[in-house]
């Protein structure tokens, strides 16, 4: 099994209902086990003039490939009717591939680790819930590399 992170984030139709919607999903995933899940996180939008995000980030194990995994996460976002009217536009569902084991993928579908994650304070914060002695695969721990960002724009969803 491999131990992977998985980006959740959505801004239309019950936002908070659609993420925990997503992680029973998770949960249901064939040859995999969901292993934590962050708090959530509530984020304001980047690009057009949109609402505001909920954002958190799950730990998985799988044996399914990379691209196994992301065509199951595809058909999440799917299931959860996301609309993906333009590019950085609002959606009901988005779940980005994080982080799978060590390993560095660029290929055209899937690109590993997921190459904004570094600069996001939504997914570096949700991550470190969850994984805070986790250190890159180029040496730099989740903690070095959050101390540069800080929570501009990003609060904690108080249950
Ligand atoms: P977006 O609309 O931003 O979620 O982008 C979805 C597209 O990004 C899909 O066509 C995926 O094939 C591609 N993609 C590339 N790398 C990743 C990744 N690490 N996680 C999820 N989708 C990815």
């Amino acid at each position: 099994m491999q131990r992977c992170f998985i980006a959740l984030g959505s801004n239309l139709e019950q936002p908070l209902l659609q993420v925990e919607r997503a992680v029973r999903a998770l949960k249901a995933l064939p040859q995999s086990e969901l292993k934590a899940v962050s708090r959530w996180y509530q984020s304001v939008a980047v690009g057009p003039e949109q609402p505001d995000y909920i954002n958190g980030v799950a730990e998985l194990y799988t044996s399914n490939s990379p691209l196994e995994l992301l065509a199951l996460l595809q058909g999440i976002e799917n299931a959860q009717q996301r609309k993906r009217v333009q590019r950085w536009g609002p959606r009901t569902l988005d779940l980005d591939l994080l982080l799978y084991a060590d390993r560095d993928i660029d290929e055209p579908a899937l690109i590993v680790p997921h190459p904004r994650m570094f600069e996001r304070n939504f997914v570096l914060y949700p991550l470190y819930d969850i994984a805070p002695t986790l250190v890159f695969a180029n040496g730099v721990s989740l903690k070095q590399q959050l101390a540069d960002i800080g929570m501009q724009g990003l609060s904690l969803v108080t249950p």
